[in-house]
């Protein structure tokens, strides 16, 4: 399997592999890794989507079907029982996924990037040990808490806190929005890595797991305008005593911690709105051929042909941006801040504006639940908030420019 490269390249003392990663070109692993996708969503994504939205449920079955097929750990080392790939996997995982159902995409993600990845790079060693198989197999469910009812953008100001109490950290407060908080109405999410303070503007991160005394799964957030087939909850956090081993690295890291795994939740992100473009821009192509109005294929006509053409351009571009910037995005460290907002930023204005071009393309039908596009431009919102809102996006870019103007190369 490929390795992360530029890690690897910067190991060896070489600069990046630049000749042999070509998007239109992909390696034998990478190629390989594309097929089992195509053939995963066609035969077990494609036919569950519709009903997994409409009734708002997690589809616990298909999560660990993607567990035994490897996605759970795309980027996670095979010693821990991952797949042990690069950036540029997990970048083709969550395309794939979210060309047919981002919802269960957006699942995988906060399973699989937002917490097993960040427990891979993070954790220690018995961390990674005792949790991570259990992680990639799907046998364990997991999640990410940063934000809460009061904060959000604003994360410095987060008001979770853990006191050291004796063997323990005692820790107090509520997250919200956290996707895979439960399973469904009943059942809480099997572990979580939780940020929260240690000190006056300190973060910290620590492991949370089910059954720990006073953790509790708090309101359902139900109906979602999209990506519904992911389970969105508050969690509860009640004086829950975390022991000193569930620390993730020192006291303090955590905001080191965000950072390092902010630039592959938001590569992924703007990845699931490439699969929202791609399969938008084949619908509305299916259908111009089909459809006839006035005598004529409605491809004929040339306020069609812009939405198409558009799409497809925008597409295209967004697509090169995100695929350049993971092979030049190393798991295990910071470096690609202003490429992985900037692409989470364009990609995400890409996949709504292309599922809202589809729409127009299909008049009546587009608006009906039967087309999969109207999902699709739902799900698609959710990419210009979650993981960071388009303003956010453009504080951090035009913070990072104006203080480094050569970042524009
Ligand atoms: C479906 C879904 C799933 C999610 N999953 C998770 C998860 O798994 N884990 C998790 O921790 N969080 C999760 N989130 C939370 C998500 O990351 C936050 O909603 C997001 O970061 C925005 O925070 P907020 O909602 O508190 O909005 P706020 O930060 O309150 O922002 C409100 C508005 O003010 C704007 N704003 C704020 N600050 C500024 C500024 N300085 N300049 C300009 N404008 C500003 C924002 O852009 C926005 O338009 C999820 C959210 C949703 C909807």
């Amino acid at each position: 399997m490929a390795r992360d490269r530029t890690q690897r390249a910067v190991e060896e003392g070489a600069g990046p592999d630049w000749q042999s990663l070509d998007l239109f070109a992909p390696t034998p692993e990478h190629a390989l890794l594309a097929e089992t996708l195509r053939e995963f969503v066609e035969r077990e994504v494609e036919g569950q989507a519709a009903e997994h939205d409409r009734d708002e449920r997690f589809n616990h079955a298909l999560f660990r079907r993607a567990g035994e097929l490897g996605l759970l750990g795309v980027t996670v080392p095979e010693a821990h029982g991952g797949a042990g790939m690069d950036a540029i996997a997990a970048v083709q995982v969550f395309e794939a996924l979210s060309t047919s159902d981002p919802g269960f995409g957006l699942a995988v993600l906060a399973h699989a990037i937002l917490f097993t990845q960040n427990l891979a790079v993070n954790g220690n060693d018995e961390q990674r040990g005792r949790v991570l198989p259990k992680a990639t197999s799907g046998e364990w469910i997991g999640g990410l808490c940063m934000t809460e009812p009061e904060v959000g953008t604003d994360v410095l100001a987060m008001r979770t806190r853990a006191v050291r109490e004796g063997e323990v950290y005692r820790l107090s407060g509520t997250k919200t929005f956290i996707t895979n908080g439960g399973i469904d109405e009943e059942t809480l999410g099997d572990v979580f890595i939780v940020y929260a303070t240690t000190g006056e503007r300190e973060i910290s991160s620590f492991l949370v797991e089910k059954g720990m005394e006073g953790f509790q799964l708090g309101q359902k957030w139900s109906d979602k305008l999209g990506m519904r087939a992911s389970f969105t909850a508050e969690l509860v956090f009640d004086g829950v005593p975390v022991p000193f081993a569930n620390r993730l690295g020192e006291e303090g890291e955590g905001t080191l911690h965000m950072m390092r795994n902010l630039e592959i939740e938001r590569l992924t992100l703007a990845a699931q709105a490439l699969g929202i473009a791609q399969r938008c821009l084949a619908v509305m192509i299916d259908y111009a051929n089909e459809r006839k109005a006035f005598g004529r294929p409605i491809r004929d006509f040339g306020q069609i042909q812009r939405y198409i053409a558009e799409t497809f351009a925008e597409y295209r571009a967004a697509r090169s941006y995100v695929y350049d910037t993971a092979r030049r995005l190393s798991l295990s460290a910071t470096g690609q801040r202003v490429d992985a907002d900037a692409t989470k930023l364009f990609a995400a204005q890409v996949g709504k504006r292309a599922a809202d071009a589809a729409i127009q393309v299909l008049g009546g039908n587009g608006y009906m639940g039967e087309y999969v596009v109207q999902r699709l431009w739902r799900d698609a919102k959710l990419l210009e908030i979650g993981g960071g809102t388009l303003e956010a996006h453009h504080k951090n870019l035009s913070k990072d420019l104006c203080r480094d103007p050569s970042i524009i190369g």
